[in-house]
């Protein structure tokens, strides 16, 4: 076999459980196992409150709308082949699922009238979108017909464009560094030729312009015809283990769809002004970047979003007590933990390696006594026997920390 399949996470995916593709669901419609979902919702907290701190309002909407709302923002004009055909309830009520957010969020900036004193207002979902893609392109998690994407539309006045943008790519780096996503590369990404596009040449100039002095200092591509429909944008590539790239994080700016929906907020001087759109993504779509993430770890996650983080192992039955009031207290400090009896204890520390569960704790008759646990780490290291409340305050500190080692 070539490393590439060793390393396939799909492969992964199933061997450790995180994610089934079934026929019968449909091709490019996974579904998140329990081990799956775990990893993930602790990165979608994660993420939620990177945002949270960083002035983002989250909001929730709908993953399908009328056919008249992506008829205003363009999506049926520029978009419609990678979407699925609406369906229709009745003669004059179409129904389309959605492939992007912006709609709805431009819906949100015009739900009541808007000032100068709320830009930039940054409106955050980690919200459901859907692709038609074709059969044959379709494969585990990094091509997929139903997408989780962490989005956002930051509304700005023009003048706090490059500001927003660089700190957008600040916090696309915080973000890559707690995941251990390793970039392989910015791209600029523009207009090109045999694509169809919208909005007048000022426009995308003026854009372009903005995103390449957010780029001073950073080493780009300039990547023409892989542009959005409604303006230029800076992609983050990553590759995969069989060395396919892929976008994982995105800025793009439009100054398209405040005109189309007709958005605008009160200057300081009483004016009436259009606010500029910047579409961002941190880390993509959430099944993208597991497709990535469980690629780049092979399947070995770091402590915090890791789907078991700690599995006890009581040597014998004496123990077993001793293991429960212990999985007790790590649950209700917030850690997912299991406690496995069966089978002999070389097979169980074997099952945990296997499983990349960072920590196991050996619970023997003396530590029992003592109220200790010996842990041993996925690598193969092992640590003394600790106290139950040492153990607690050492996950405490590399969840808090997001730290990608197994030791502080
Ligand atoms: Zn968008």
């Amino acid at each position: 076999m070539k490393e590439s399949d060793m390393i396939d996470h799909r492969r992964l995916g199933r061997e450790l459980e995180l994610f089934v593709s079934d026929p019968l669901a449909g091709a490019g419609l996974p579904i998140w196992l329990p081990a799956g979902a775990a990893a993930r919702h602790a990165v979608e907290e994660y993420v939620r409150d990177l945002e949270r701190r960083s002035g983002y309002r989250h909001v929730y909407s709908p993953p399908l709308g009328k056919r008249e709302l992506f008829e205003l923002s363009g999506h049926l004009g520029y978009f419609e082949a990678d979407m699925f055909p609406p369906m229709r309830l009745s003669a004059d009520d179409e129904f389309v699922l959605r492939p992007a957010l912006c709609p709805h969020h431009a819906l949100v900036f015009r739900a009541r009238g808007r000032s100068y004193r709320e830009l930039p207002l940054r409106i955050a979902e980690l919200g459901g979108m859907y692709r038609a893609e074709r059969s044959g392109v379709l494969g585990g998690l990094s091509r997929v017909r139903a997408i989780s994407l962490n989005d956002a539309h930051n509304f700005c006045a023009l003048d706090q464009v490059g500001d927003e943008v660089r700190e957008i790519l600040r916090l696309i780096g915080e973000a890559h560094a707690a995941l251990g996503v390793r970039p392989a590369g910015f791209r600029l990404s523009l207009r090109g030729p045999g694509e169809k596009y919208v909005g007048d040449d000022a426009q995308w100039a003026r854009a372009e312009e903005l995103l390449r002095a957010a780029l001073d200092g950073v080493d780009f591509v300039a990547a023409p015809g892989e542009a959005a429909f409604y303006g230029p944008k800076i992609d983050i590539q990553v590759v995969d283990a069989a060395g396919r790239e892929s976008t994982i994080s995105t800025v793009q700016l439009d100054f398209d769809k405040p005109e189309r929906f007709d958005l605008s907020y009160t200057a300081a001087d009483g004016s009436r002004q259009r606010p500029v759109m910047v579409h961002r993504s941190l880390v993509g779509s959430m099944e993208r970047l597991f497709a990535y993430l469980i690629e780049v770890h092979e399947g070995a996650f770091p402590v915090w979003y890791a789907p078991v983080q700690l599995v006890l192992l009581p040597v014998d039955d004496g123990q077993a007590e001793a293991a429960q009031a212990l999985a007790r207290r790590a649950l209700d400090a917030g850690l997912r933990v299991e406690v496995d009896h069966a089978g002999s204890l070389g097979a169980r520390v074997r099952d945990a390696s296997r499983r990349r569960v960072p920590y196991a704790g050996v619970i023997g008759a003396r530590e029992a006594a003592a109220g200790a646990v010996a842990l041993r780490l996925r690598d193969g290291r092992s640590l003394p026997p600790m106290p139950a409340s040492e153990v607690l305050a050492l996950f405490d500190r590399l969840v808090a920390t997001h730290s990608a080692a197994l030791l502080p």
